[in-house]
């Protein structure tokens, strides 16, 4: 699959830089109607630890709190995640339900609401009574209300960015790993990507560099912010309660206070992950590597507050990035004559889209529309 020994330059249709989360499923979605000469081109090892899509779960939702415009692409990524999962003979989508609690009138449940009455999506709601009993996992105030989105559950990102290039190499893509794109220009009419390694000519790109997207393209500083996110994991005291069959992925939201988390997958612990709260840095390697004892201990015991049958004491933690947009609306942007597509800032909400979003990256380098795409997605509209 990798090819990595001789450094020769090569001529292709399309060329890929950063094989994460989007460009795998760009490079898959490019690859697999077998018409075009595409290569991918990774700075890291393939499904390395650096990445956006890194921390073992993701949650999938339909029912939108971030706004009904998404869900359209929502439901396209949902059956393109399924045809990933048939190619790759894999589960990716673990489809046990996401479950929102909040208050009547807040934003994101007024979403949620609207997602489904607009789209009509499988759904239960729940008031704070019938939480308690469905849901004995989690402690509730009297006014919380709950709305369980029956498409959403937990996805696998690392097996999920694994299954997209190995389906991408079986149909064909070039893969290369362990080589950095250096630059993206113009030429003729085509576009030179030049790597540390050599040149590769092509008639697009694709661009998904994830908080690495500001290297290459100075245009993304003004627009892109690397936003540090933490996740944490708990040990329960009784697991049963929060496998997968039990514990649908959720995100809870009490005032300051907010969690999202999935089922436990590993056996013995369960993510429930509080609200970013380290400051943006400027460059990717400026992620901080930790989290201070304090913040733990006060995560852990917020935890315990809202998962009485949590111990409070993280069993593991880590701290990951992605780059985030002022309105967490992604960047997905034609530029250089129409020969490059950018996607970036996907402002941590765009796992779920990456399917929807790749499709719309094969559509581009075959002169298709994308009746998924808004204009204000362009480079144009962030600018503004
Ligand atoms: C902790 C955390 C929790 C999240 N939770 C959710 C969730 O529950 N649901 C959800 O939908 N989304 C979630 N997200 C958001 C989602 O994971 C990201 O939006 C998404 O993974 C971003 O994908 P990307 O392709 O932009 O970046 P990445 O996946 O990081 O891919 C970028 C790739 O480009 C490569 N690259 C960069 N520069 C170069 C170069 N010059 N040459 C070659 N390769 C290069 C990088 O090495 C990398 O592999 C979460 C994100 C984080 C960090």
């Amino acid at each position: 699959m990798t090819e990595q020994s001789e450094a020769s330059d090569i001529d292709a249709d399309v060329v890929v830089v950063g094989l994460g989360t989007m460009g795998s499923m760009a490079l898959w979605r490019i690859a697999r109607r077998r018409n075009l000469r595409v290569v991918g081109v990774e700075q890291y090892g393939l499904v390395h630890s650096h990445g956006s899509f890194t921390g073992e779960s993701r949650v999938f939702r339909t029912a939108y709190h971030e706004g009904t415009r998404y869900v359209p692409l929502l439901l396209s990524a949902r059956d393109i995640w399924h045809e990933l999962e048939a190619d790759s003979g894999r589960q990716l989508l673990l489809e046990v339900g996401t479950l929102t609690i909040g208050h009547a009138g807040e934003p994101a449940v007024e979403n949620v609401l609207a997602s489904i009455r607009e789209y009509e999506l499988p759904h239960q709601v729940f008031d704070a009574k019938e939480l308690r009993s469905s849901y004995p996992q989690h402690s509730v105030g009297d006014d919380a209300m709950g709305v369980l989105d029956l498409y959403g559950g937990g996805m696998r990102p690392e097996l999920s960015v694994f299954s997209a290039i190995e389906s991408a190499a079986a149909n064909g893509a070039t893969v290369l790993d362990h080589e950095t794109v250096l630059n993206v220009e113009a030429d003729g009419s085509g576009v030179v990507v030049t790597t540390e390694r050599r040149v590769i000519r092509a008639k697009r790109a694709v661009i998904a560099q994830g908080s690495w997207a500001r290297r290459l393209n100075p245009d993304l500083a003004a627009v892109l912010t690397v936003q540090p996110l933490p996740l944490t994991w708990f040990m329960p005291h009784h697991l049963e309660l929060f496998t997968p069959d039990r514990f649908p992925a959720f995100i809870r939201d009490e005032g300051p206070v907010h969690f999202f988390g999935a089922p436990s997958l590993d056996g013995y612990s369960v993510k429930v992950t509080p609200r970013r709260f380290h400051d943006p840095v400027a460059d990717v390697d400026e992620v901080p590597k930790t989290i201070s004892a304090e913040k733990l201990s006060e995560i852990g015991h917020l935890a315990q507050e809202f998962f009485p049958d949590l111990n409070p004491e993280p069993v593991h933690w880590s701290v990951h990035h992605d780059a985030f947009t002022a309105d967490k609306v992604p960047v997905i942007d034609a530029g250089l004559d129409g020969r490059v597509l950018t996607l970036a800032g996907f402002s941590g909400h765009g796992f779920k889209l990456a399917p929807g979003v790749g499709e719309i990256a094969a559509q581009f380098v075959n002169d298709e529309e994308s009746p998924l795409l808004a204009s204000d997605y362009s480079l144009a509209a962030h600018l503004r």
